[in-house]
């Protein structure tokens, strides 16, 4: 386990870990030492699921070491003995029977990026990732919160019933929940594309073809499964031409540039966030990037993924700068040192914990005064929303892309022109024309 050996037993790890802050059974340290001690007892067994991997212990660490592997390796362990909880399990099934993080139709994922006349073909690809999946995911949390600890027991193998009647179940019955808001999340694909293409970067759109990353196989610990999954969407990709990928999403992006080459899975793709294009081309970029009409308080949010395993953190204050009326405030703990709020996979099986997470992380951004919530990951969207509504939080939860769909240089501005449909383009993109509606005709009077 590396630099475990040299631990000064400092409780620094256990001080920044977001899991502990939520819930102080959950204890780093006392985890390790009964590893070292070899007593770990079923509880503690148990607990390793919590971990959110976002690697703010190893970040805190003073000797280096990495509490983060220790979570992983007895996963790992776990996993080979088939001892992983139900809802790990569930999520596992899904990728292997389905190559999807939720089973849901092909359909609703891809319809953001319907008006965009986007190639379905092309040597860089834009990958959404987790954003379509992100609204599905919200309202799943949201029931499971609202459920009593057995029957969310019995929710938590939902996911992992016989394909038919789980894809039958979710992916007929999940769009047509009340509470699925699935604008912020297609606002945010839609702004990434158009802001990539106002600063001259063509993508491609894979649709219902593009490939699901993989990262809870790695995640979870099951090392053997994120390999081949690996194997198989660099194969998928090289069989398609892509020489380079685009995405918004974190995950996605740090699974394809960081986690599959430390998997041995090596590729030459050229993978970068969208963060990093958008940084590196709009500091010259003509026009005026605006956010509405007055002066808002921001506070960015990093994502750990975003922060901790691509360190990207200048990046998204270099765009968030760029962007007029915006006052740009920190939270105590940004950048490399920033909090998670998400549960790396546990929100729906402890969604209490998860949202008590998200609250604390809220607090500390609402307290910089900010009226804007601005992040880079679907999955801190869907928490701090959440977190929002329920601290009543007035202004807006955002994520990047929403908010440079909303202040492209010749986006309409309110006021000035008819605001346009969300997610129709501003006058320098070419859009595919919509099909002419069949002209009424009058019915005719009965004889
Ligand atoms: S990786 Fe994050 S959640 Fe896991 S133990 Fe470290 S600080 Fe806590």
């Amino acid at each position: 386990m590396s630099g475990w050996s040299q631990c000064l037993q400092c409780g620094t790890c256990v001080a920044s870990c977001p899991v502990q802050r939520a819930d102080d059974s959950f204890n780093i340290r006392r985890l390790l030492r009964s590893i070292e001690l070899d007593r770990l007892d079923r509880s503690a067994r148990e607990s390793v699921w919590a971990c959110a991997q976002c690697l703010q212990c190893a970040e805190s660490c003073p000797r280096g070491a990495r509490p983060d592997q220790a979570m992983l390796m007895l996963r790992r362990i776990a996993a080979g003995e088939r001892k992983a909880p139900p809802h790990v399990a569930a999520a596992v099934a899904n990728v292997a029977r389905w190559g999807r993080p939720l089973p849901l139709a092909a359909a609703p994922l891809t319809a953001w990026a319907q008006d965009l006349s986007l190639p379905r073909e092309g040597a860089t690809v834009f990958l959404a990732g987790l954003y379509p999946y992100a609204p599905y995911l919200e309202r799943l949390i949201g029931t499971a919160a609202s459920l009593a600890p057995k029957r969310l027991a019995l929710f938590g193998r939902l996911a992992s019933l016989a394909r038919p009647l789980a894809q039958g179940v979710l992916s007929l019955s999940l769009p047509r929940l009340g509470g699925v808001e699935i604008g912020p999340y297609e606002r945010a694909l839609k702004g990434a594309v158009l802001a990539l293409r106002t600063l001259g970067v063509e993508v491609a759109y894979l649709g219902e073809q593009e490939p699901w990353c993989g990262i809870e196989l790695h995640t979870y610990g099951y090392e053997d499964a994120f390999v081949e999954h690996a194997r198989g969407v660099v194969a998928d990709l090289a069989r398609r031409g892509v020489r380079e990928v685009i995405t918004a999403d974190v995950l996605t992006a740090s699974c394809l540039a960081v986690l599959y080459r430390e998997a041995g899975v090596d590729h030459d793709l050229r993978v970068r966030h969208l963060v990093e294009v958008i940084a590196e081309r709009i500091g010259r970029a003509k026009g005026r990037w605006r956010a509405g009409e007055r002066r808002t308080v921001v506070a960015f949010s990093d994502p750990c993924y975003l922060a901790r395993r691509l360190r990207l953190v200048d990046e998204p204050r270099a765009i968030l700068r760029k962007i007029e009326r915006i006052d740009l405030k920190e939270p105590v703990d940004h950048g490399l040192r920033t909090r998670c709020v998400c549960g790396g996979g546990s929100e729906i099986a402890e969604p209490a914990r998860v949202m008590r997470m998200a609250e604390l992380r809220l607090e500390e951004l609402i307290e910089t005064g900010a009226e804007r919530v601005v992040t880079s990951c679907p999955v801190c969207v869907v928490m701090l929303r959440g977190a929002a509504e329920r601290k009543g939080f007035p202004g807006r939860i955002q994520d990047i892309g929403e908010l440079l769909l909303e202040s492209l240089p010749e986006a309409p501005r309110p006021g000035r022109v008819a605001p346009r449909p969300v997610g129709v383009t501003p006058r320098s993109v070419r859009v595919a024309p919509r099909p002419a509606r069949p002209a009424r005709v009058k019915p005719e009077p009965p004889r």
